[in-house]
């Protein structure tokens, strides 16, 4: 694994920030957070992370509008962004990977295999078509 990785996370849930906060510092990785979604595009767009992880429901705009805007902004489409929301239906799956997601992933976390989802998707994002 490459420990100079930098996640930044978009949550606005304490408990779920702190648990992805102790998984990716533990796991070498870089860590940035957002609570809201104009919060995190700016600061995707300041520090051009590796990887997204985002929280689909958000105060405000919402997490999947959050990834449309980065992916129609060429500075940041080519950041992979894994959606990560508490509805489980096939449905969710596929509005997320339409908005631009590469991954969706549902709460609980699964935290036995969330590290090797980040990295297939960090390893992926350069073969992602960029829409902008
Ligand atoms: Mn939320």
């Amino acid at each position: 694994m490459d420990g100079s990785k930098t996640i930044l996370v978009v949550e606005d849930n304490p408990s779920n920030m702190f648990l992805l906060r102790a998984l990716l510092t533990a796991s070498g990785y870089e860590m940035l957070e957002a609570e809201t979604a104009e919060s995190g595009i700016a600061l995707a767009r300041q520090a051009l992370p590796d990887l997204i992880l985002m929280d689909v429901s958000l105060p405000e705009m919402d997490g999947l509008d959050a990834t449309r805007v980065l992916k129609s902004d060429p500075g940041t489409c080519r950041i992979p962004v894994i959606a990560v929301t508490a509805h489980a239906m096939p449905e969710d799956r596929r509005r997320a990977l339409a908005a631009g997601c590469a991954e969706h992933i549902t709460k609980p976390i699964d935290t036995r295999a969330l590290p090797g989802i980040i990295e297939r998707a960090i390893t992926e994002a350069g073969t992602t078509a960029c829409r902008a």
